[in-house]
């Protein structure tokens, strides 16, 4: 049967297609805590091959779904039909304000082309190098300089995608598909929370007509296959300065983030003691947690009222020093690491509740509810994250694995109550889809249903990611 699949499949495209036990083995599994064998993988060479494909599937009602750098932390990646690996999608325009990728392209390859012509990508996950393009995009991720120049969803400025029907899509250039998206999301604005980064359902509250190509990021592969995408990209600045400053009590740290919101700072992230033992720098007073300041314009000016505002805390490192700068964002790159390395593997816990993000002046709030719910449930935790975003990356520590559900709803209805969303990163997937129908209104729910059909009616498009 499978080898039958596998020839019919071959005989159709350009691409490989395999359905070898090594190959079924490996995409069995992404970043997640998840995993779901697929039946075939397949490595479309051209944009023909992913709409033969697509149309191969939906005619066999087979599921399907693209498969980027497998970093996903949610599963969304992982479907018991067909993976398109789409690798060979490997192209790289250059301009000066924007970059035109393959969905396949890594993150570090086209770092490196940036760097080279003194640009960068305003969104930079953690994972760094691993991710691809395509990943990126359908993730609508994000990292530490987010907080000035946005997560994928602000920096997309077209995609071409091939949808549930096999058809080739490029946003927001058809005016028919984007008159109708937007005619859907007028008005949804008030259904969102109001925060700086949502990654949770369809992102209806940003999409205009001109605007489309928006309701892509973040898809998870629901809404079509991205073959490319062009994407802003920024000068290199100047000059970038780095402050790490100490705290006794993650509140006192978290408290002065609106503070230092008002100074622009293009980056403000904020880890617990768990990552700091990691950190290989001698402490001197042992802090409970640090907050990570760094400012690339205007910089003798932000540093200076930053000192006003931190003087009574205890200033770990600051600097201008590039290769200093960068070794400290390397530690906190590792910071997953850094926590997974610490837990033993009995005492992992699926990562559910792991990237809640509320507006910064309630991280507060939040923080002192984490330690309650923790403490109810008899769990422990490691937290860090995009503090400025008000993003916060938890990880819970138990040996039980009982009460999971019921600590998850508790959680997200009180980050929902502080105008905050579920996801600000990392996506729904098998982890959080099921926890859609507290963040949004059935009305909202149905406009996802309503777009979801749209772009494919047949439903083969990873299904049971999102709706
Ligand atoms: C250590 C670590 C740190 C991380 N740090 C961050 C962080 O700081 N910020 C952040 O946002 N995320 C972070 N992540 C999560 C994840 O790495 C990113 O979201 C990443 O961009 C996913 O890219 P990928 O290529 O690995 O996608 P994959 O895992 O391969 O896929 C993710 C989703 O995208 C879909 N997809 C992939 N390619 C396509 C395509 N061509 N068309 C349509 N859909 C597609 C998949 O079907 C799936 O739904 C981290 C993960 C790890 C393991």
């Amino acid at each position: 049967m499978k080898e039958k699949l596998v020839d019919s499949l071959k005989n159709l495209i350009s691409g490989e297609v395999t359905a070898e036990k090594e190959f079924l083995d490996f995409y069995s599994l992404d970043s997640s805590a998840y995993s779901k064998r697929p039946r075939l993988i397949v490595f479309p060479k051209s944009t023909d091959d992913v709409k033969k494909t697509i149309r191969f599937a939906k005619k066999r009602k087979i599921p399907i779904c693209a498969r980027g750098g497998s970093t996903g932390l949610v599963g969304s990646s992982l479907t018991t039909g067909i993976i398109l690996d789409m690798k060979n999608f490997n192209k790289i325009k250059l301009s000066k304000k924007h970059v035109i990728v393959g969905a396949g392209v890594s993150k570090g390859e086209l770092d490196l082309i940036l760097k080279r012509n003194k640009k960068f990508l305003g969104p930079n996950p953690s994972v760094g190098a691993f991710c691809k393009i395509g990943g990126m995009v359908a993730n609508n991720s994000s990292g530490s300089r987010s907080l000035k120049y946005g997560s994928v969803i602000d920096n997309l400025l077209e995609i071409i995608l091939v949808d549930g029907n096999g058809t080739e899509i490029t946003l927001p250039k058809n005016k028919t598909i984007s008159k109708k998206i937007a005619k859907i999301s007028n008005e949804t604005d008030h259904l969102y929370p109001h925060v700086t980064k949502n990654s949770a359902g369809y992102r209806l509250d940003v999409v205009t007509e001109n605007n489309s190509q928006k309701i892509i990021a973040g898809s998870e592969s629901t809404l079509g296959i991205i073959v490319q995408a062009k994407l802003r990209i920024f000068d290199i600045p100047k000059k970038r300065q780095l402050t790490v400053v100490g705290f006794n009590r993650l509140e006192d740290a978290l408290y002065l983030v609106p503070y230092i919101l008002r100074l622009n700072p293009s980056s403000l992230e904020f880890v617990d003691e768990t990552v700091i033992k990691n950190i290989p720098h001698k402490f001197k007073d042992k802090p409970k947690c640090l907050l990570m300041i760094e400012f690339d314009a205007n910089v003798s000016k932000s540093q200076k009222n930053l000192d006003s505002l931190i003087h009574k805390f205890s200033i770990i490192f600051t600097s201008s020093k590039k290769t200093d700068v960068e070794k400290w964002w390397s530690y906190r790159d590792s910071a997953l690491f850094f926590t997974l390395k610490n837990i033993p593997k009995n005492q992992l816990v699926p990562h559910v509740i792991e990237d809640a993000t509320v507006p910064p002046e309630n991280l507060k709030y939040l923080v002192t509810f984490l330690k309650k719910i923790t403490k109810k449930y008899r769990l422990k935790f490691v937290v860090y994250g995009h503090a400025g975003n008000g993003n916060l990356h938890i990880r819970l520590i138990s040996n039980s694995k009982r009460n999971l559900n019921k600590l998850h709803k508790e959680f997200f209805s009180f980050v929902i109550s502080l105008d905050g969303t579920i996801s600000g990163e990392h996506g729904d997937g098998i982890a959080r889809t099921k926890y859609l129908k507290l963040q949004y209104s059935p009305h909202l729910l149905q406009k996802f249903q309503y777009i979801k059909k749209q772009f494919d009616p047949s439903g083969i498009l990873n299904p049971g990611n999102i709706i």
